[in-house]
């Protein structure tokens, strides 16, 4: 049996955390219902303490944004954006449109079709995640999607120039420095300043993450990707120190973000444990990073690596990093995780920042039922169908007839009656 040398907050902590961000959220959608662009401009200041009159970025104020980087910095987001583009490419290509003849002249099909428009949420309140940008933009432009717009926060004030650069490169239609639940409201009901969207995308906050979630219906949505998680499955074959640093790099996201060591190694707990608190003290966003390592992290001594499998399937984490003799037995038997990096040579930051694969990843469990952020989130499978054959079509007909009485639909059965009728020659008795 498992043993836990550290644990994490109570479920009842986060269930009450949870109910204010939704009262919260509600609230502030209804007034951005009624109110459009002036609730909008009204809690921008509120939240975000930026006053414009239209919170749509000029093509001077983006140019100003880019000539803020260096050459330099703007290679380095080039790279990014192409390492990211690359990979959406190759997903793209393996959804294909089909068309099949499942029987004698009856030819089914599907095509994949991107939506009309897509609102993608660059996080900015802490730290200015400009990977976001390129995670949602490009994937949704590789999606074929034809109008894209993008919000995120202000950072003291101002558009974040980095932030800015990163959704202009990934090919941004419009861009918006505004953030939180007042973009995401925005973006999916519109305003007369800003026409609404059929999907939004991109990971937030824990307001942003519910303000998506409250939205859901009127328009799609990606996955409920709120604030992140890690789960580190690690071994004897690593150190206390590299274990540290991979929990303490995702839990500087924000102070509910828990951090979670699983490991066969009781020493190895130990020395994570001992290298967290030495970490704690050097690292320049220790402040955030303790407010969520003490809150929810957790530190798990198991007895086999199939008790791992186990316990990490039951935990559902957005980030699971393997670290073991053995990396293969773990994405063999893993189901439940939005990401999964192998071997001590990746880590999730790399995955976040640069390697290709989408960091907008699943939270809170949703990993048990989605993926992260891909272009086929983008895409509608929608399918069609045609009947090329009288035969075929009085064939299908008659099942179609018997089928519809038994479930006593009189107006659907007539419409096969009159093909049997038509394309058959013959009465249909049912
Ligand atoms: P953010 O852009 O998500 O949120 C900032 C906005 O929150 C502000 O603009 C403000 O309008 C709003 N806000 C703040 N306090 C509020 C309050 N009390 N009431 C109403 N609105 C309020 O930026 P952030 O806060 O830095 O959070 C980014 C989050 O994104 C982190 O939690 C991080 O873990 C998460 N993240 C998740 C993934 C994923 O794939 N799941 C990936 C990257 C980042």
């Amino acid at each position: 049996m498992a043993k836990w040398l550290k644990q994490g907050a109570e479920p009842e902590v986060v269930k009450n955390a949870a109910r204010e961000v939704r009262e919260t959220v509600e609230k502030i959608l209804a007034d951005i219902e009624q109110g459009g662009d002036a609730a909008v401009r009204e809690l921008a200041i509120r939240f975000d303490k930026v006053e414009r009159d239209d919170y749509r970025l000029t093509d001077k104020e983006i140019q100003n944004c880019l000539n803020q980087l260096s050459d330099k910095n703007l290679a380095d987001i080039e790279f990014a954006q192409k390492q990211v583009r690359n990979f959406a490419q190759h997903q793209r290509e393996s959804m294909k449109d089909i068309e099949v003849e499942t029987l004698p002249g009856i030819i089914l099909g599907h095509k994949n079709i991107p939506v009309n428009a897509a609102g993608c949420y660059v996080p900015g309140g802490k730290y200015s995640l400009l990977a976001s940008a390129h995670m949602s933009v490009i994937t949704a432009k590789v999606a074929g999607v034809p109008r894209i717009i993008t919000c995120a926060p202000p950072f003291q004030g101002k558009p974040a120039p980095a932030i800015v650069a990163a959704q202009h490169m990934a090919g941004a239609d419009e861009i918006y420095c505004l953030g939180g639940i007042q973009a995401i409201g925005a973006m999916a009901i519109g305003t007369r300043s800003i026409a609404p969207v059929d999907m939004l995308v991109g990971p937030g906050n824990a307001f942003v993450a519910e303000a998506k979630r409250q939205m859901f219906g009127r328009v799609g949505i990606d996955l409920f990707a709120g604030p992140t998680e890690t789960l580190v499955i690690a071994d004897d074959t690593v150190d206390g120190e590299l274990c540290a640093t991979d929990l303490l790099g995702q839990a500087e996201h924000g102070p509910e973000s828990p951090a979670i060591l699983l490991t066969t190694s009781e020493k190895l707990a130990l020395d994570t444990i001992e290298e967290v608190k030495r970490l704690l003290k050097i690292l320049p966003t220790a402040a955030i990073a303790s407010q969520s390592w003490e809150k929810f992290g957790q530190v798990i001594v198991a007895e086999s690596n199939e008790e791992m499998v186990k316990i990490a399937n039951e935990i559902a984490s957005e980030h699971v990093q393997v670290m073991t003799h053995d990396d293969d037995y773990f994405l063999k038997n893993l189901r439940n995780y939005g990401a999964l990096f192998l071997g001590p040579r990746t880590n999730v930051s790399y995955g976040d920042k640069v390697i290709g694969t989408n960091h907008t990843l699943p939270t809170m469990k949703a990993a048990r039922y989605t993926g992260g952020l891909w272009v086929g989130k983008f895409l509608k499978t929608c399918t069609y169908q045609k009947v090329l054959t009288d035969e075929a079509s009085a064939m299908i007909g008659e099942y179609c007839s018997r089928l519809c009485a038994l479930e006593g639909f009189a107006g659907h059965g007539e419409q096969a009656n009159i093909r049997v009728r038509r394309y058959g020659h013959k009465d249909v008795p049912y």
